[in-house]
């Protein structure tokens, strides 16, 4: 292959995960690989459930937040950071920064749940709330960035933030050795990404499968049609994977490296929140159950195959969480195991 032809490199390489982990070991947690006999005759595969849930803030993207703060330059970190986020990035930025001594700034929509303010609070952020309806958050982090030269940390776009994304495939694939499939939910594609890049090095034969809210498929219409697509705030319980759109740095990783996006519905979401809860007492958030739920329902036939199934967050509020197993069918009452 010549200059002229060879594939544009890709953002992130397997290099930058190991260093990303690296910088990570004994800070982040090596968060515990489930298994279940019940989730594994369900699927007819044996499922290796990595559980983010039990993560720092609650979500894997502590991870990327820290290694992207830790490669800040001396001169960046006494300036600061910010991040817009209404999730579990604002709450990763907060605790990393803390944790490396530098001010971060969260910009928040003031309709954010009460509990996640006070949460992102007690790490040390300074919180600036914008109104969704009237203001652009981009927009608001960008004057703060030039008014105080402060380094922007976005949630998925970010080399630096893949890379310590990837560390959570990294880190299954180095305790279960290869597998035949893995599945990873997709919000901005930032986990899915970095998790692909790990698989193809770690376990080149591995399948990299990505999952979404069928209200908002957008990263399947992406990959499918090779254009990054824009769509409304998606309709879903899955607020962790509410983007419209995944990142520039995202597309060509995953057309190298990832088969296809599945969906799955917020049904099929809330039938695997209860299963977690019922039969392996964890209490996993929507969007962390978009993975299993795919695997769960048989979205491809496994017969037997080794399956990793990313678990990425269990931050829900109370309510939700109770009204949706409530409302939740289970697998014995929809598929015949
Ligand atoms: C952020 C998040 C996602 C989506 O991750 P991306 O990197 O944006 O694709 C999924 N689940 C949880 C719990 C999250 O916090």
């Amino acid at each position: 292959m010549n200059e002229a032809t060879a594939t544009p490199a890709l953002a992130v390489t397997y290099k930058d995960i190991a260093a990303a982990a690296k910088r990570l070991e004994g800070l982040a947690y090596a968060t515990p690989v489930l298994t279940s006999s019940q989730a594994d005759r369900q699927a007819d595969a044996s499922i290796f459930f990595k559980c983010e849930n039990f993560q720092r803030v609650g979500a894997f993207k502590f991870r990327g937040a820290y290694n992207a703060i830790s490669c800040l330059t001396e001169e960046q970190k006494q300036q600061g950071v910010v991040a817009f986020s209404s999730g579990n990035h604002a709450q990763g930025m907060a605790l990393a920064a803390r944790m490396l001594g530098v001010h971060a700034t969260i910009v928040m929509p003031s309709n954010a749940p009460a509990m996640k303010l006070a949460a992102t609070r007690e790490y040390g952020a300074e919180i600036i709330l914008y109104d969704r309806e009237r203001e652009d958050r981009e927009v608001i982090a960008a004057r703060l960035s030039d008014e105080r030269g402060c380094a922007v940390i976005p949630a998925y776009d970010h080399r630096d933030v893949i890379a310590g994304q990837g560390t959570v495939a990294k880190e299954l694939f180095d305790a279960v050795g290869p597998l035949d499939y893995l599945f990873v939910c997709t919000g901005g594609g930032g986990l899915l990404s970095g998790c692909a890049i790990a698989a193809a090095h770690l376990s080149p034969d591995c399948v990299v499968f990505g999952v979404e809210p069928e209200a908002g498929n957008d990263a399947q219409q992406s990959l499918r049609s090779g254009k990054i697509v824009h769509i409304p705030v998606p309709d879903t319980i899955a607020d962790g994977a509410q983007t419209q759109h995944i990142g520039k740095l995202v597309l060509p990783i995953l057309q190298a490296h990832v088969k296809d996006i599945l969906t799955v519905s917020d049904d099929q979401l809330r039938t695997q929140m209860r299963f977690f809860a019922e039969r392996m007492k964890i209490v996993v958030e929507p969007a962390g159950c978009l993975a299993a739920a795919a695997v769960m329902h048989r979205a491809i036939e496994f017969s037997g195959a080794k399956v990793g199934v990313i678990v990425s967050g269990g931050n829900v509020d109370m309510d939700l969480f109770s009204r949706s197993i409530a409302a939740a069918k289970a697998f014995s009452d929809i598929v015949a195991p």
